[in-house]
């Protein structure tokens, strides 16, 4: 495991899913409700690793205590494409277990078992996220036949697609779920530049919408029951 960073956010994540999954066990949402937070979780999870990609390869990043060594990671990533198809499994995944744990402290407050599915869809899809990014570099023998299936449906983004990105200056296609967001987020990179720390923000802000949107469909179920 790299210095800088603990296992101490894959306990509480870990701790999180436990929770979450109590509570969802103790007032079950309806299917309906699952399906449309787990879809919305999927797409927003391109837009999102978009942002987190935006972030950490940011040189300024590097000045950031909380994030160096998460941006000196990706930063790395550019000299040497390859090497996070050999990377430990567990030192690939566990990049994401600081967002989730920021996650699971944001959804504590709503306490509703639909936003609990927010936090666990994001779970999988970030997990999901990285290894379609590990995949997108892999060789073809290296290649899973499902993660080979997802990229020819365009569900996960394949090397052609995420090559883009792996040009000097590095600048652009910085989506690697399924890419879907590349051409919207690369117009706005182009007015805003990459290297602002507001990118910080617009990341938290766009992390709050699937909150908002299963305590919005949690709340409008409950109405529709009290009427
Ligand atoms: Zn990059
Ligand atoms: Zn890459």
């Amino acid at each position: 495991m790299k210095a800088g960073y603990s296992n101490k956010f894959t306990i509480v994540m870990t701790l999180g899913m436990a929770w979450s999954a109590y509570w969802i066990a103790q007032d079950p949402p309806s299917v309906a409700g699952v399906l449309m937070v787990v879809v919305f979780c999927y797409f927003l999870t391109d837009v999102v690793s978009g942002l987190l990609h935006i972030i950490l390869d940011n040189p300024r990043s590097l000045e950031l205590n909380a994030i160096e060594s998460l941006a000196d990671g990706f930063q790395k990533h550019h000299a040497d494409p390859r090497g996070i198809t050999e990377l430990p499994l567990y030192e690939h995944l566990y990049v994401m277990h600081l967002p989730l744990t920021l996650l699971f402290l944001a959804v504590l407050p709503f306490h509703t078992s639909l936003v609990y599915v927010v936090f666990l869809s994001m779970v999988l899809w970030l997990h999901v996220m990285q290894m379609s990014h590990r995949w997108a570099h892999a060789r073809k023998n290296q290649l899973p036949p499902i993660a080979a299936l997802l990229q020819r449906a365009n569900l996960l983004i394949d090397f052609p697609a995420h090559a883009k990105h792996h040009r000097e200056p590095y600048s652009k296609d910085f989506c690697i779920m399924n890419g879907l967001f590349n051409r919207p987020l690369n117009s706005v990179v182009r007015r805003v530049g990459n290297t602002s720390h507001a990118w910080i923000g617009i990341f938290f802000a766009v992390c709050l919408t699937p909150l908002a949107f299963a305590y919005g469909i949690a709340r409008r179920v409950l109405n529709t029951r009290q009427r």
